[in-house]
C-alpha cells in the first residue's frame, strides 16, 4: 500500500510538473501575442503598449537593399494561425535619432522607423507624414492580405541649410510575395512647410543628371579596354547612354549637404550619384537654402510689354540706394549684377547688397573681380565664379543664379564652367560712353522693345539720374520694368546653364 501510494504521488508530481511547464509556455505565447496587438491610432499616443525605441543612426549607407527575411513564426497557443514578426534587416543612413515602433493591425504586423527632429514643427509634420503613410499602407495591405502580412517602413535622410529630405522605404510581404516602394518627403525648414518632391527640380535637372550618369557608366565601361587602343574620351563623348533624363528614372533622391543624391538602376543594381547644388541651382523651385524662387516673381500682365533694366559693377553705397528708392517709387524692379570683391569691400557695400536683396530686386553675379573670363583657364574661371557666389551668399544667404560675364565675353569653357545661364544684353544704354544722363535716357527710349535686356551701371551718378527719368518714361509707353527672372518667366523661357541670353527672344 505504502509503495503504491508512493508510486501514485510520483505520477501526480510528474503530471503536475508538465502542466506547469505547458502553462508557462502558453502564458508566454499569449503575452507575446498580446504585445503585438495595437492599431496605428496608438502610434503617437502616450502610454500605448507598442514597442518604442530610439536608434542612433550610424548605419552603413552602402549596404544594399535586401528583402525582409521571414522570421520564425511565433504562434499564439490559442490559435493555429502563425504570427510573423516584423524585423528590420536593412540598415539605412539615419542622420540623427530614429524612433522605432512595432505593432499589429488587421492581419498585418508592422515595424516602423521614422526620424526624430529637434524642431517641434518639423517633428510634428514628420509624425503626420509617417502616420499617413502607415495608415495608407495598412489599409491597402489588410485588404489584400489573405493570410498575414509584414510591413516595414524605414528611411534614409539628409539635409541642406534650408531643406530636410526623407526617403521612406516601404517593404512588405503578403502571402510570400515581397515588394518595395519608396516615398519622398521634403520639408522647407526656412518656411516651415512641406515641399512637393516631384516639383523641386525642373526637367532640365533630370537631363543633367542623366548626362552625368551616362558619362559615368561610359567611363566605367571603357576603363578596362584602353589597352586595346580605344580612345576613352571619344567614346565617352559619343556615348548616348541608357538614361534619357525622365523624372521616373531619378524619382528617388535625398538632399545631402554635398549635393542631391539621385538613385538609379542599372543592370538590376541600385546605384547613386551625388550632384552638387551649383549645377542644379538654376533648375530648383526651392533652393537648397529654402528660398522659394516663385516668391520673387511678381504678378504682372503677361500681355503687356516688359523690359529688364540691369545694373552692373556694384554694389555702390552711394548710388545703389538712390536707385533702389527710384525703383520702389515706380513699383519697378531691376537686376543687379554685382562684383564679388565689391560686395566684400566693407560694411557699407555689404549693407547695400542686403538692401538690394530685401527690396525684392534681383541679385546676380558679375563674377568676383571683373576679369576677362575668355583669357582664363578652367581653374581661373571657376575661381571667379565660385568666389563671387560665396561673397553674395555670405551677405544675403542665397546664391546668385544668373551670371553676366564681364565685357559680355565668353567662350565654350566659360559656358561649361559657369554652371549658370549667361545673361548679356541687347540694348546698351552706353552710359559708360556718354556719361550723360539725358543721352542715356534718349538712347534707351529710342531702342526700347518688348523683351529687351538693358545694360546700365549703378556705380555712376548720371546713370541713376537717368533712371529717375527713364523708368517713368518707359512705363508711360506701357512697359513693365522687371527683373531678368521675371522677364524669362513671363516669356516662358526656361533658362539653361551654359547658354547665352541677350534678350527674352534672343
Ligand atoms: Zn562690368
Amino acid at each position: 500500500m505504502k509503495r503504491k501510494k508512493k508510486r501514485l504521488s510520483t505520477l501526480v508530481r510528474v503530471l503536475l510538473c508538465s502542466w506547469c511547464v505547458l502553462g508557462l509556455v502558453l502564458a508566454f505565447f499569449v503575452i507575446d501575442w498580446a504585445m503585438n496587438l495595437q492599431g496605428p491610432e496608438e502610434l503617437a499616443g502616450s502610454g500605448s503598449v507598442d514597442t518604442l525605441a530610439k536608434v542612433t543612426g550610424e548605419a552603413d549607407p552602402t549596404r544594399p537593399v535586401t528583402p525582409t527575411e521571414v522570421p520564425e513564426a511565433t504562434a499564439p497557443a490559442a490559435t493555429t494561425v502563425p504570427m510573423p514578426k516584423a524585423e528590420f534587416v536593412t540598415e539605412y543612413a539615419h542622420m540623427g535619432e530614429a524612433v522605432e515602433r512595432y505593432g499589429y493591425m488587421d492581419k498585418v504586423t508592422y515595424g516602423l522607423r521614422y526620424p526624430h527632429r529637434e524642431d517641434a514643427a518639423e517633428e510634428s509634420e514628420a509624425d503626420r507624414i509617417v502616420q499617413e503613410l502607415l495608415s495608407e499602407k495598412l489599409a491597402e495591405f489588410s485588404k489584400d492580405a489573405g493570410e498575414l502580412g509584414i510591413l516595414l517602413i524605414d528611411y534614409e535622410d539628409g539635409e541642406t541649410t534650408g531643406l530636410y529630405s526623407v526617403l521612406f522605404y516601404v517593404e512588405w510581404e503578403i502571402d510570400g510575395v515581397k515588394e518595395t516602394e519608396t516615398r519622398l518627403w521634403l520639408y522647407n525648414k526656412k518656411k516651415g512647410e512641406t515641399v512637393d518632391g516631384t516639383e523641386l527640380f525642373a526637367d532640365r535637372a533630370y537631363t543633367y543628371v542623366a548626362q552625368q550618369v551616362n558619362r559615368l557608366l561610359a567611363e566605367e565601361a571603357t576603363s578596362g579596354t584602353s589597352e586595346e587602343g580605344i580612345d576613352n574620351k571619344t567614346l565617352v563623348q559619343k556615348s548616348e547612354g541608357p538614361f534619357s533624363g525622365t523624372r521616373e528614372e531619378f524619382a528617388e533622391y535625398v538632399l545631402t549637404a554635398d549635393g542631391a543624391k539621385f538613385y538609379y538602376e542599372t543592370d538590376g543594381k541600385r546605384q547613386s550619384i551625388v550632384i552638387p547644388y551649383i549645377a542644379l541651382h538654376t533648375y530648383m523651385a526651392v533652393t537648397e537654402n529654402g528660398t522659394v524662387v516663385a516668391d520673387s516673381i511678381r504678378e504682372l500682365d503677361p500681355d503687356k510689354p516688359m523690359i529688364a533694366l540691369t545694373f552692373d559693377d556694384g554694389p555702390n553705397d552711394k548710388q545703389t540706394p538712390r536707385l533702389l528708392e527710384i525703383l520702389e517709387k515706380n513699383n519697378a524692379r531691376a537686376t543687379f549684377f554685382v562684383l564679388g570683391d565689391r560686395v566684400l569691400w566693407g560694411p557699407a557695400n555689404k549693407n547695400t547688397l542686403k538692401m538690394v536683396y530685401e527690396s525684392g530686386n534681383e541679385v546676380a553675379s558679375h563674377t568676383y573681380s571683373h576679369k576677362k573670363l575668355k583669357e582664363l583657364s578652367v581653374e581661373g574661371i571657376t575661381e571667379e565664379i565660385v568666389k563671387a557666389r560665396d561673397a553674395v551668399y555670405s551677405v544675403i544667404g542665397e546664391y546668385p543664379t544668373l551670371i553676366r560675364p564681364p565685357y559680355g565675353g565668353y567662350n565654350d569653357l566659360v559656358k561649361e564652367y559657369s554652371y549658370a545661364p549667361l545673361i548679356t544684353w541687347n540694348l546698351d544704354s552706353e552710359d559708360w560712353k556718354s556719361r550723360d544722363a539725358q543721352k542715356v535716357v534718349d538712347q534707351v527710349l529710342k531702342e526700347a522693345r518688348d523683351g529687351n535686356i538693358v545694360l546700365m551701371h549703378d556705380i555712376h551718378w548720371f546713370t541713376v539720374d537717368a533712371a529717375e527719368v527713364l523708368i517713368p518714361a518707359l512705363m508711360e509707353r506701357g512697359y513693365q520694368i522687371v527683373t531678368v527672372q521675371e522677364l524669362f518667366h513671363y516669356k516662358n523661357v526656361e533658362l539653361e546653364n551654359g547658354r547665352v541670353y541677350h534678350s527674352s527672344y534672343n
